[in-house]
């Protein structure tokens, strides 16, 4: 499952070889100097491929070229895209590559996760990056995070999830039998454990039983 990228093998660069700075998109007026950037796909019809620039070079003849750092999309990952992968999600790799300049198509935003929650409005360029990604085996670093929710998933930021003023988790509306539209009008939540130890502490106040299910310590996995 090797990653194909645009064009044929990079050639070796000759002699005469120098750095540069920056790069200016053909075509565009946009300088691309350690930017994110979009790079077109050996396919068309094929969503632009996303990588970091890490350095930018030309020959004699004035070939320019960059060296780049590739995110990958979760579909392109080797356990494939799963739910919690949000649409602008990507991972960088470990995978380095030096491309014909001429396949930069544009320039793109690579936002942290929290960041990137933090939008107001997520424009096309805009993307994140939670995980780092290890090309040959597929894993990620890091290796766990943080869970919500009854279906114990990871964040995906294109859903929307409701936050229990109780336990302070937060929930998917179809995971507690709500429509998203529901789940939109709501002002107020609790999930259905929370309530019920409401009714329960209400239930011991009038017998003044003891209160013997103390809540079981969360598995969750926070970092
Ligand atoms: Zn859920
Ligand atoms: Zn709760």
């Amino acid at each position: 499952m090797a990653k194909t990228k645009p064009g044929v093998s990079a050639p070796k660069l000759k002699a005469g070889k120098k750095d540069l700075h920056s790069y200016t998109i053909r075509g565009t007026n946009k300088v691309v100097r350690g930017d994110c950037v979009l790079m077109r796909p050996s396919d068309i019809g094929k969503p632009p491929y996303v990588a970091r620039v890490e350095k930018i070079e030309s020959d004699n003849r004035n070939n320019f070229k960059v060296r780049v750092r590739w995110y990958y999309r979760p579909e392109e990952s080797l356990g494939g895209r799963r739910q919690f992968h949000g649409a602008k999600e990507l991972f960088l790799s470990d995978h380095y590559d030096v491309q014909s300049a001429q396949t930069v198509e544009g320039k793109c935003i690579v936002h942290s996760f929290k960041n990137y929650t933090k939008l107001e409005n997520v424009g096309a360029e805009d993307y994140y990056c939670r995980f780092e990604y290890k090309a040959a085996t597929g894993a990620f670093t890091p290796d766990r995070v943080a869970v919500y929710c009854k279906c114990e998933m990871p964040y995906n930021p294109d859903d929307l999830m409701v936050q229990c003023e109780g336990c302070k988790d937060w929930y998917h509306p179809a995971c507690v039998g709500m429509t998203i539209e529901e789940a939109e009008m709501l002002e107020h939540f609790v999930c259905f454990e929370c309530s019920e130890d409401d009714f329960k502490q209400f239930q011991n106040g009038f017998h003044a039983s003891p209160v013997s299910d103390a809540k079981v310590e969360s598995k969750r996995q926070k970092r």
